[in-house]
């Protein structure tokens, strides 16, 4: 599956971001007999929010009443599961404990229980007793006196399912275009839309807005300033495999106090076996992804009445992902005032992962209908095969994976025990920088973070591709690594 190269072309539809939203919504429209374009800043896809956040595939009993965010929360739940079968998305069904260790809040868990039962939920259940609770959790505070237990709840790879979404909407057709900064829009009459990037040039029938933090000005290219959006920073500490276990369900704090905005404090575990703590929640003015030993010793203190026992020595790193959240509050989706062939996908912020395809199927509907109704493609293939990982097979699968295929003994990345078969098959999908084979394959997402397998998935790009050494990036653009071959 190679890269597209950008020529001056007509698609019906164009998608500005290929972050989880605009793959998704890709995805969904390649079904159908249109030319869908999808244009990206970034080097690759997944790389704006979706690649940090909680991972977590939302059961859809929160949110305030009538906003989109819950009305698309348990319906996107249920089409992930669907979706991650057919693209062999990780996915892991753990279920999740909304907690609170003040009895004064025993209100809010009713409430919440009642709206999750009103919005169809299976498997919703509060629990009382903190035995109860520790037969789940053996690890929680004897304080937590009360859970909200949400059996339907999950934990996702969200830049995993991205570029499933971004491979299966590319097989069945649609185009994708990165380095594609998009920097100006015209309304060319009849003629629909030209969208123009740095020597580069797009026209499209309806543009689909799916910018992430950047919406707002990617709406005011056409005049559309109807909203705004607040970059709002998360930060999370990652902890190591080691520790694989010390929490099985995702778990959160309820917000006490008057700090509703965030859906709280979590420590949950990962689809790949480690565990993290975070988010916080720090409104900022730009692409802000630091961390700071300040905000990291807030989340220890908020975990704390939790988890007191985290065993913080194991954190194997920090990092940090950023919220779009719009000034209306809720998910801002539909066709702009200033033009009825513009839409915008925007104010995604949490829960957006989980509702990423019930997101797509409402913008697909709206499409549909401005379109005059579209065949569905004769052809289209639902399904996708994802990369085979050695590290999740038992060990009869991995003497069969080495049979077929030599590289699968050649251990690259030792802490995630990613193979060169792995990253070769990577590399045939598409990408070829240290960042795209990290979120592909896993490799230098471990203990050592890159520290031992870097140089080595460097020459496996320089030999697969031809790319000089000192030409390889980390992310695209000038995030070269190393000024000679090593
Ligand atoms: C801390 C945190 C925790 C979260 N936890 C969860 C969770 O557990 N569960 C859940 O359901 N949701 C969660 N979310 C929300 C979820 O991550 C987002 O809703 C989702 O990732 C948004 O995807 P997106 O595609 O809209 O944005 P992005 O992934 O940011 O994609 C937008 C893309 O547009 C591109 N772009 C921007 N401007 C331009 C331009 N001018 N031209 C071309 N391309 C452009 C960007 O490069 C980017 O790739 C969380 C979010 C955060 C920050």
């Amino acid at each position: 599956m190679g890269r597209q190269h950008m020529r001056a072309k007509k698609s019906d539809v164009a998608i500005i971001g290929a972050g989880i939203i605009g793959c998704a919504i890709a995805r969904e429209l390649s079904f159908y007999d249109l030319k869908v374009s999808v244009l990206e800043k970034e080097h690759d896809a997944g790389w704006g929010t979706t690649k940090a956040n909680s991972g977590i595939i939302h059961a859809g009993y929160a949110g305030e009443k009538g906003t989109l965010k819950l009305r698309l929360c348990h319906k996107g739940n249920l089409l992930f599961r669907k979706a991650a079968r057919e693209l062999s998305i990780p996915f892991k069904q753990t279920g999740s404990l909304l907690n609170i260790t003040d009895t004064g809040y025993l209100k809010n868990l009713e409430a919440l229980y009642e709206q999750g039962r009103q919005n169809g939920l299976r498997g919703l259940r509060l629990i009382t007793d903190n035995r109860a609770i520790k037969e789940l959790e053996p690890n929680i505070s004897k304080d937590v006196a009360a859970s909200l237990h949400a059996s339907e709840a999950a934990v996702t790879s969200p830049y995993e399912a991205c570029l499933a979404f971004y491979e299966n909407a590319l097989f069945n057709g649609a185009e994708f275009f990165f380095d594609f900064p998009v920097e100006s829009i015209s309304r060319e009459g009849a003629q629909g839309f030209c969208i123009r990037g740095k020597e580069k040039l797009l026209e499209a029938d309806i543009i689909i807005n799916a910018a992430g933090i950047h919406s707002a000005r990617v709406a005011s290219m056409i005049d559309d300033g109807s909203f705004k959006i607040i970059p709002v920073k998360g930060q999370y500490i990652l902890f190591d495999k080691q520790c694989s276990g010390y929490v099985n369900l995702v778990n959160f704090m309820m917000p006490e106090g008057a700090d509703t905005r965030s859906k709280g404090i979590l420590v949950s575990p990962t689809v790949a076996g480690n565990f993290f703590a975070g988010p916080d929640y720090e409104p900022v003015s730009t692409d802000d992804l630091s961390t700071s030993r300040q905000a990291i010793g807030d989340i220890k203190a908020n975990v704390h009445k939790m988890y007191p026992d985290i065993p913080y020595e194991k954190a194997i790193t920090y990092f940090a992902g950023l919220r779009a959240v719009s000034d209306t509050g809720d998910f801002i989706i539909g066709p702009s005032l200033r033009d009825p062939m513009f839409f915008n996908a925007c104010g995604i912020q949490s829960p957006g992962l989980t509702c990423c395809l019930s997101i797509a199927q409402l913008i697909k509907a709206m499409v549909l209908e401005r379109k005059g109704r579209a065949g569905k493609r004769k052809s289209y293939e639902p399904t996708r095969k994802a990369i085979e990982k050695f590290e999740t097979k038992d060990i009869m699968a991995k003497k069969a994976l080495h049979k077929k295929e030599r590289l699968y003994g050649e251990i690259v990345c030792r802490c995630e025990n990613v193979t060169e078969a792995e990253v070769v098959e990577a590399i045939r999908r598409g990408s070829d920088t240290l960042d795209g084979i990290k979120f592909r394959t896993r490799a230098g997402m471990g203990r050592c973070q890159g520290g031992y397998c870097a140089i080595k998935v460097m020459r496996i790009i320089n030999r697969e591709t031809g790319i000089p050494f000192e030409k390889i990036t980390k992310c695209g653009s000038d995030s070269y690594i190393a000024r000679y071959k090593i």
